[in-house]
């Protein structure tokens, strides 16, 4: 086939490509991609047997950078601690949109239930999160790829101390949105429902952090005013401590139990709140409430600090679109809704949701076939492999989509 010696100029200089070359890439992007898996399944097992915990990812984040660079992709270290960011421009104009993954471990003992086990004592991936950093190498790999015929920019985000709960904010203060800012961002989190599956809502996906401390003071009767801040504040939860694990509606509130301490005449009462956005409304009316407790000569004095840790809250818009894209990848009835929040987790991928519209995804890591669960945390995690193409092939069709409608 032959084609106009114009087109052949245009196209080399990298513009006036074809109006259908974005509307093909995302099978064109996929049939890379499933040719890359072995490489990608051994990208990831390298990260589990060398897992790094918050703040300590330098072997994970150099591996990174050094795929990142060998696609050509322009590439900045040391943002954040050791987060790294790659810069994929295509061929053609078009918006920015960005990718998160984190890259950090957790603290285990626990044997590694995969013969690609942990060489790191006390050190596993069983948060998924090498899962997540693999999709993001697999998502710039299949992208660069094809990088003429794509209409816009991806920023490539790799975070580290996401289980501290402190990468997203260290990455935002170091500049990651200012060169070239995004105007939407997406991420997965492995979760326990079948592999092939992705799940998600529009609003609280997952409850935030919140801290509070209220200071009792004063010459009166402090124990009555401990008692009385305690019923309190046991009355703004919905959900009892001991429920922890269990899905709750999305306008929880659970309330830790506070920690008293007595120093210098002053009682203190510390703790943490987990409430969505559609919770915290009423919880910062209860704490304020609780400042007009002081009775018989107390003075008591709360403070709430909302969204120590910021939880995921997802653009309406962007979540009808993200899911119908996913959604045309992976079958009919293959993306579900999260009707519920467990709320002992959380994570800081709201934190970048703050200053840019996203959505966030849970991605199925469970095997019921071979038996293989990928609960988070639990010492048995396993996240079955198929889950770095599905989340790729899911994730590349919902970045495409955005791409695709300035
Ligand atoms: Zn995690």
């Amino acid at each position: 086939m032959r084609c106009s010696p114009w087109f052949a100029l245009a196209a080399a200089v990298g513009i006036a490509r074809p109006a259908f070359a974005q509307e093909t890439l995302a099978p064109r992007i996929g049939a890379t991609l499933a040719g890359l898996e072995a490489e990608l399944i051994a990208f990831r097992r390298d990260l589990h047997r060398h897992p790094e915990v918050s703040g300590a990812e330098e072997r994970t984040a150099s591996k990174v950078a050094e795929r990142l660079r060998a696609l050509g992709i322009e590439t900045r270290t040391g943002v954040g601690g050791h987060g790294v960011v790659g810069v994929l421009r295509g061929g053609r104009p078009g918006p920015v949109v960005a990718y998160r993954a984190d890259m950090d471990a957790v603290y285990s003992s626990d044997p590694d239930p995969v013969e690609f086990r942990s060489m790191v004592p006390g050190v596993r991936h069983i948060c998924g999160h090498d899962v997540h950093t693999t999709i993001g190498i697999a998502l710039a790999a299949g992208l660069a790829s094809h990088r003429r015929d794509l209409a816009g920019t991806v920023l490539f985000v790799f975070q580290p101390a996401e289980e501290r709960a402190t990468g997203a904010l260290a990455m935002l203060a170091a500049g990651v949105f200012r060169d070239p800012p995004p105007v939407a961002i997406y991420g997965v989190h492995t979760a326990p429902f079948p592999v092939g599956q992705l799940a998600t809502i529009a609003g609280d996906m997952m409850s935030g952090r919140d801290r509070y401390r209220v200071a009792i003071h004063g010459e009166g009767d402090r124990g009555a005013a401990t008692a009385a801040v305690r019923t309190r504040l046991a009355a703004l939860g919905t959900v009892a401590p001991a429920e922890i694990l269990r899905p709750a509606p999305r306008d929880l509130v659970l309330v830790t139990p506070p920690q008293v301490a007595e120093s210098a005449g002053v009682t203190l009462l510390s703790g943490t709140i987990m409430a969505t956005s559609l919770s915290r409304p009423a919880v910062t009316k209860g704490m304020r409430e609780i400042g007009a407790l002081a009775q018989g000569g107390t003075v008591v004095t709360p403070r709430y600090q909302p969204k120590t840790i910021a939880g995921v809250f997802n653009d309406s818009a962007l979540t009808v679109r993200a899911t119908a894209a996913a959604e045309q990848v992976l079958g009919a009835g293959n993306v579900v809704p999260v009707e519920v929040i467990v709320p002992a987790f959380s994570e800081d991928f709201g934190s970048f949701q703050d200053l840019v519209p996203g959505v966030f995804f849970f991605l199925g890591v469970s095997n019921p076939a071979k038996g293989t669960v990928g609960m988070p945390h639990t010492p048995d995690y396993v996240a079955d492999e198929g889950a770095i193409l599905v989340g790729a092939r899911a994730m590349a069709a919902v970045l495409l989509d955005r791409l695709g409608r300035p």
